[in-house]
């Protein structure tokens, strides 16, 4: 089956998810360190207050902070880290299937031309993107996706030993008591 964004769907630059746990807070859209300037700059140009975290992070050392950043990510607006500030929900501009523009589409993110591909081999779609609820699975129309997920993959390829990852502090408020913020330990490699 071909991958076809619903229509009038806009759901993944809308809601955020926690990850990897509740712990770890709301993540934000994946930045790469060398999309981070543009992202600012595209920010300024359309006058777009954002927000931008360390994700992952890997350092030499089990008892030091990072010393290289492998990924940032851009947050939500809102106070429980969804809608993307770059998403236009205001000015009634369509997209082209239907759901709210974003307003640096030609530049956007490699994360957002990625989604909701989350595996080349096999092809695995983000369980939670709307198409899969409705459609079920896709293996066709694919390839702009695979191409920025590939690029993000070998972005992210690391000699480092300790791999962080930074909790955002970001959630909804029945959840303030458990989520972190900061730079956590994830695994050694
Ligand atoms: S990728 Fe999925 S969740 Fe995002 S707009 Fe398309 S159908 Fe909706
Ligand atoms: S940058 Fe654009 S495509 Fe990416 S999440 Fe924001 S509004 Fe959606």
């Amino acid at each position: 089956m071909e991958f076809r964004c619903i229509d009038e769907c806009s759901q993944c630059c809308i809601e955020r998810e926690y990850y990897p746990t509740k712990e770890f807070g709301k993540i934000g859209v994946l930045i790469l360190p060398k999309e981070k300037k543009e992202i600012e700059k595209l920010a300024e140009l359309n006058k777009i207050k954002i927000k931008i975290l360390p994700r992952i992070g890997i350092s030499e050392n089990r008892n030091q902070t990072p010393s290289k950043i492998l990924a940032y990510q851009l947050m939500g607006v809102e106070k429980n880290g969804n809608t993307c500030p770059f998403l236009d929900t205001k000015s009634g501009k369509k997209s082209t299937h239907g759901g709210f523009p974003c307003k640096i589409y030609e530049n956007k993110p490699l994360a957002c031309s990625a989604y909701p591909l989350i595996e080349t081999n096999p092809i695995t779609l983000d369980q939670k993107c709307k198409f899969c609820k409705e459609c079920g699975t896709a293996d066709k129309n694919l390839n702009f996706e695979t191409e920025s997920l590939l690029k993000i993959k070998e972005s992210m390829q690391t000699n480092g030993t300790y791999i962080w990852r930074y909790a955002t502090g970001i959630g909804e408020q029945e959840d303030y008591g458990i989520i972190k913020t900061g730079w956590i330990l994830e695994e050694e490699i």
